[in-house]
């Protein structure tokens, strides 16, 4: 059970001694319940307090890294039901299920097309993050070639699904460079997979039909000495898996139940790939801490990135550019300055209209908070006094030898009160940004 501030200060030395960088223990105690320092900061803290507060430290769900270097995957580690109450830290990982029936060929056109799978949005890199691999041929040679294959086509982490141990332990020989993600421990086999875990140090997917059974099969593998544990109540359809995945996560942050405090992982059973999505993306929302797929098109990947990106951005902190002068295409001075806000989606859909429409142009990003232009201007951060002060303070005057500024359509009101406040010359953009390129092109005709 986690402790409260107060139940982590009756453990400390109370000497206020400031060693752990805080004015006091309270202080420090308020900090370590709020999980924002490690208690090896303080270093005159008893051995006997130091195992209890330990334990009290520990998240309730535990981070599970799988994968190396750039393409490192990191799961679990939540500490909220809601999104609202505080934010999800660590984005579900995005898996795409490879046969090792396919021909080699087919092998090397699935792996370039999962390679494509890596986007940019608003500044941020969005991608999949696993290839798991399933022995559906049941021969040990033909999922080596697969797990070769794989390993030499992509960099992210990787999945070797078979129940067989022996073939396991060939292909975490095989994978161990890359820190993979074994599937999976049943009760048939839990003490050989237990054994493989430990020796290769991979998490290991812990697989039962019902939840009970899950719970007797986690405190197994507990008992044998796993401790970095995937939880999987296997194929279900969208709502016995979501009720699963939400006990769980209820169990293991409400009631701080340990043998339910891992990530979960689910698979995608959709009809059609349009079904497949839509849960894909249901599973993000509700608590998948790893998504398997069978469809791999672009038009089905990029919108589940994208409402993953969303869901586990801070929802106190907008995606947010530095408000700041960008020069979009070989400006000069006489280009054209356009002001918007802040807000990541608005910048990079400015930006790329710019670009779209062949006009260099400064684009001058105002503080609005990381606001968009309609939300910012309601709360008063996107006013004719605010981007007035912009234009005096960021520098855009001694880039361009005219005084005309573009504002966004939706805040046409500003014209006036801008005009007066800054000397600047005012024109009204298009409402939508995809009228920038034709505004552009038509600007001064
Ligand atoms: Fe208290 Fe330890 Fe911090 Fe000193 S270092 S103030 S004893 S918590």
């Amino acid at each position: 059970m986690a402790l409260s501030g107060l139940g982590i200060y009756k453990l400390l030395p109370k000497t206020n001694c400031k060693k752990c960088g805080f004015p006091t223990c309270l202080a420090f105690a308020m900090q370590l319940a709020a999980k924002k320092v490690s208690l090896d900061k303080c270093p005159d803290v008893s051995a006997d307090s130091k195992k209890a507060l330990a334990s009290a430290s520990e998240p309730p769900i535990k981070l599970i890294t799988l994968g190396k270097g750039d393409d490192k995957l990191e799961v679990g580690n939540e500490t909220v039901l809601f999104r609202h109450e505080e934010k999800f830290y660590h984005p579900s990982g995005i898996g795409l299920l490879l046969e090792d029936t396919l021909s080699a060929e087919e092998m090397g056109k699935a792996l370039e097309e999962i390679k494509k799978l890596d986007f940019e949005r608003v500044g941020q890199r969005i991608n999949v993050n696993l290839v798991a691999v399933s022995c559906k041929s049941k021969d040990a040679s033909k999922f080596e070639a697969a797990l070769k294959a794989v390993l030499a086509g992509t960099s992210l982490a990787i999945m070797p699904m078979t129940e067989d141990a022996g073939l396991m332990g060939k292909a975490l020989e095989l994978l161990k460079e890359r820190a993979p993600l074994m599937y999976r421990a049943t009760n048939a086999n839990f003490k050989d997979m237990a054994k493989l875990s430990k020796a290769f140090s991979a998490p290991l997917v812990a697989n039962a039909g019902t939840l009970e059974e899950l719970e007797s099969l986690v405190k197994n593998l507990n008992t044998e000495g796993v401790r970095d544990i995937v939880l999987d109540t296997g194929e279900k359809n969208l709502a016995e898996k979501l009720w699963d995945m939400t006990e769980i996560r209820r169990l293991a942050l409400k009631k701080a139940f340990r043998i339910f405090g891992y990530p979960t992982l689910a698979f995608t059973g959709g009809e059609n790939t349009f079904q497949e999505a839509a849960e894909a993306v249901t599973y993000v929302a509700k608590y998948a801490g790893i998504i398997v797929m069978k469809g791999r098109a672009p038009w089905q990947i990029l919108p589940i990135l994208t409402a993953r990106q969303n869901i586990y951005t801070d929802p106190q902190k907008p995606l947010q550019v530095e408000a700041k002068i960008y020069e979009i295409g070989k400006v000069t001075d006489k280009s054209p300055v356009i002001v918007t806000t802040n807000f990541s989606l608005t910048y990079y859909t400015v930006e790329a209209e710019v670009e779209a429409g062949k006009v260099p142009a400064y684009v001058v990003t105002c503080d609005s908070e990381g606001m968009s232009v309609l939300t910012a201007w309601a709360a008063d951060k996107f006013t004719a006094e605010s981007i007035a002060k912009t234009l005096e303070k960021c520098g855009i005057k001694e880039k361009v030898s005219h005084k005309q500024v573009i504002i966004p359509g939706y805040v046409s009101v500003l014209s006036g009160k801008l005009e007066e406040e800054s000397g600047w010359k005012v024109t009204v953009g298009p409402r939508e940004a995809s009228g920038i390129p034709a505004f552009l092109r038509n600007l001064g005709k």
